[in-house]
């Protein structure tokens, strides 16, 4: 029996897509078309027989899907002998609707659609990509797996802010937290590595991508995260700016006639690492860093600092932690952010291995530390693709 599941992630102006094996994690094929509705887009399409780009304007998702299903036609493996089991689609915000990834039909899409306003930028765009793919895919069942998901197990006093009741209520105003699908699959990784059941263990989970979030897992649930009503809170981010004093709104509407929407497209777009630097990709940070270049330098001790934070903080809610988990791209490369994140914490028993750190290894605690040190490689599409097959088989 086939376990394969198109994976599909459908963003404002891309499409990516992956064909995955649920049982093993190994993707038979992948492909991302970009700047969908531009004069030029992009569609590199990886298969079994090697890498093919078009650089033909895109028009539109569905333009863009059907450019996919060409490519598996084409450069394979073809769609129909592959027998696929279901389409697992990302939609990053499931409110407090759903808790669990949930088969796709007209009620989930009128549920999503009322969550736009929560998510102006992404669940619009997750969306679009769910109903072209029912069309163009009508006899697979569609499963919606939510962000959000793995955060609907943090308690009130965690997921409640400090603001007048009503506004929860009438206009949802909590937190959700996202990465959820990242920090679920990295979470059971962790357990294994630690040859223990998910349900013993406590982890502080760092997802350092371009965005960032951290999450305190308490027996393979999610007890508080760092990302909040929308993916701006918590931690410093490629273009994000992560906790902030939200005064900071009104200030700026006052001194330099700043409309709401400006000044949140500048903490989503315009800060974060790209607002210290100039640029949000954490590799030419750490390069001029280097160099000796000063806002690089504080760029990262910033970076580096609000981290420390929210693991001392995660520390205190857990009280006994058993792993540090870093995953994503900064996380899984930068031995650099590990070291100074980590530094000073061997009070709270975390003992980094610089020889294991400085090789990436799986384990970069010591063998004597009281709290291991992990870095494990995320695989969302894995992970929904899994979560789309429980759905299916039920
Ligand atoms: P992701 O969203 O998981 O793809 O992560 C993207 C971020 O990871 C970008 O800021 C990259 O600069 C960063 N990144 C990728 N590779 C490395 C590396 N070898 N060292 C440091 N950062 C990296």
């Amino acid at each position: 029996m086939s376990d394969h599941v198109l994976v599909i992630n459908a963003g404002s102006s891309s499409l990516k897509y992956s064909l995955v094996d649920a049982k093993t994690g190994e993707a038979a094929a992948t492909g991302l078309v970009e700047q969908i509705g531009e004069e030029q887009s992009h569609h590199v399409h990886h298969g079994p027989a090697g890498e093919f780009n078009d650089d033909q304007a895109v028009a539109d998702h569905e333009a863009a899907l059907e450019a996919a299903v060409r490519a598996f036609e084409t450069h394979g493996p073809a769609l129909a002998d592959v027998d696929i089991v279901a389409v697992g689609h990302r939609v990053v915000h499931g409110g407090d609707r759903f808790a669990a990834p949930a088969l796709v039909d007209d009620e989930l899409i009128a549920a999503v659609t009322d969550l736009v306003p929560l998510a102006p930028l992404h669940n619009p765009a997750n969306l679009e990509g769910i109903e072209v793919a029912r069309r163009l895919l009508p006899d697979l069942p569609h499963v919606a797996v939510f962000d959000t998901a793995f955060h609907q197990t943090l308690p009130p006093h965690a997921y409640t802010y400090a603001v007048p009741t009503s506004w929860q209520e009438e206009y949802g105003i909590r937190r959700y937290g996202f990465h959820g699908t990242s920090h679920s699959f990295v979470s059971g990784q962790a357990a294994a590595l630690l040859g223990r059941e998910l349900e013993d263990v406590n982890l502080i989970v760092l997802h350092l991508g371009n965005g960032c979030s951290a999450t305190a897992v308490q027996g393979g649930r999610s007890v508080d995260t760092s990302m909040g009503l929308t993916p701006l809170e918590g931690l410093v981010m490629g273009t994000r700016s992560g906790d902030l004093d939200p005064a900071i709104h009104g200030l700026l509407a006052r001194v330099a006639g700043r409309s709401a929407e400006e000044t949140d497209r500048a903490l989503n777009s315009e800060s974060g690492l790209k607002g210290l630097t100039g640029v949000n990709d954490f590799r030419e940070v750490s390069r001029r860093r280097a160099a000796g270049d000063e806002r690089a330098e504080l760029a990262f001790d910033v970076y580096c600092y609000r981290l420390k934070k929210y693991i001392g903080a995660y520390y205190a809610v857990l009280g006994r932690v058993d792993a540090i988990v870093f995953t994503a791209g900064v996380g899984q490369h930068s031995a650099e952010v590990r070291a100074a994140a980590l530094s000073g914490l061997e009070g709270l028993g975390v003992r980094l291995d610089p020889t294991r750190n400085t090789n990436n290894d799986q384990i970069v605690s010591t063998e004597d530390s009281p709290v291991a040190v992990l870095v494990i490689p995320t695989n969302e599409e894995w992970e929904i693709a899994r979560q789309a097959l429980d759905v299916v088989r039920g």
